[in-house]
């Protein structure tokens, strides 16, 4: 077999995270893993250090993808010649464009947004689902993934469930020189944003995302990873001290959130002004995502309990709990 290689490849979004990067994995084939943002100024720079690289498009033999988010999928229309596309099958329910799923989407998100007490100035979920259509793939998967499964081609690779910052989250470690091609899962210089998103349908209760992610996090001190190819930023040397230090970051966010609603019960949405007050407004989605998740994170701890005032869920710390 030949050894491994990896090239990175890096393209520009529309987005404020900044570029995105791909990964070339050559092996005996040549996998992608993830497919930029759907703009031309992106596949430009893709076909433009695919030819540094000395490889054609046509040379590209299987697609895998991370996870749904538009910038990790852009550019799969591209590659119709492909014999594979994998991914998580809730990135199948995105790329297709599900209608049902997609008002499902919506519907949950209105009457959350009630409970949140969310003013309708901020609820543009429409918007933020047809922004992610405009720049993501045109495409659908040919196999799903799921934990544990193999990916021909990749015998060395194990498929990583990492929920958390989607819920369609996979991450591939390579076990043969500990490689992790992590996505968004693990960055190195910012903590990835927990989202909030709808449950799949026929499921009710709405996913934790935050929690999701702490799992996720935790779980990663269970493989050898040497070096971690992100999907922004720098590449890096696997220290699970970065792991310890993030969860303990959020943990102290909890705590202020806890301390707050000491003086103030507090709805979901004033617990997001009180957090990013300079932020809600303009990054309304990952503001919320983030407050919400630190709520869930107290309740969980039963720390916080919510009871509905009206129509609107309050949150209160729980007077049993004692430090
Ligand atoms: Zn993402």
């Amino acid at each position: 077999m030949t050894q491994p290689k990896i090239h990175q490849i890096t393209v520009p979004t529309p987005y404020a995270v900044g570029d995105v990067h791909c990964y070339l994995y050559v092996n005996d084939t040549v996998t992608l893993f993830d497919a930029g943002v759907k703009t031309e100024e992106a596949w430009n720079a893709f076909q433009e250090q695919l030819k540094e690289i000395g490889l054609n498009k046509e040379d590209i033999k299987q697609i895998v993808l991370t996870h749904h988010h538009p910038d990790h999928t852009g550019l799969i229309g591209h590659f119709d010649h492909v014999d594979a596309i994998y991914g998580h099958p809730i990135v199948d329910l995105w790329l297709k464009q599900d209608d049902h799923y997609f008002k499902h989407y919506m519907n949950f998100f209105n009457k959350l947004y009630n409970q949140f007490g969310v003013p309708h100035q901020f609820r543009q979920i429409d918007k933020t689902v047809q922004n992610a259509f405009k720049f993501q793939g045109e495409g659908r998967l040919t196999h799903t993934l799921l934990e544990g499964d193999d990916i021909p081609g990749l015998p060395s690779m194990s498929v990583i469930e990492s929920k958390g910052h989607a819920q369609s989250h996979l991450s591939f470690y390579d076990r043969h020189n500990g490689n992790l091609i992590a996505g968004d899962h693990l960055l190195k210089h910012i903590s990835s944003n927990p989202i909030l998103e709808a449950p799949l349908m026929g499921e009710s209760e709405r996913p934790k995302s935050l929690i999701a992610y702490r799992e996720s996090m935790q779980k990663m001190d269970q493989y050898a990873i040497d070096t971690v190819f992100p999907g922004h930023g720098e590449t890096f040397k696997f220290n699970s001290k970065l792991i310890a230090h993030r969860l303990k970051r959020q943990e102290e966010r909890a705590e202020h959130v806890l301390n707050y609603l000491k003086e103030n019960e507090s709805t979901p949405f004033e617990v997001c002004q009180y957090l990013f007050p300079k932020h809600y407004e303009k990054q309304f989605g990952l503001t919320m995502s983030e407050a919400i998740g630190q709520l869930d994170y107290l309740e969980e701890q039963g720390r916080v309990q919510p009871h509905f005032d009206g129509e609107v869920l309050k949150y209160t710390p729980c007077k049993t709990f004692s430090i």
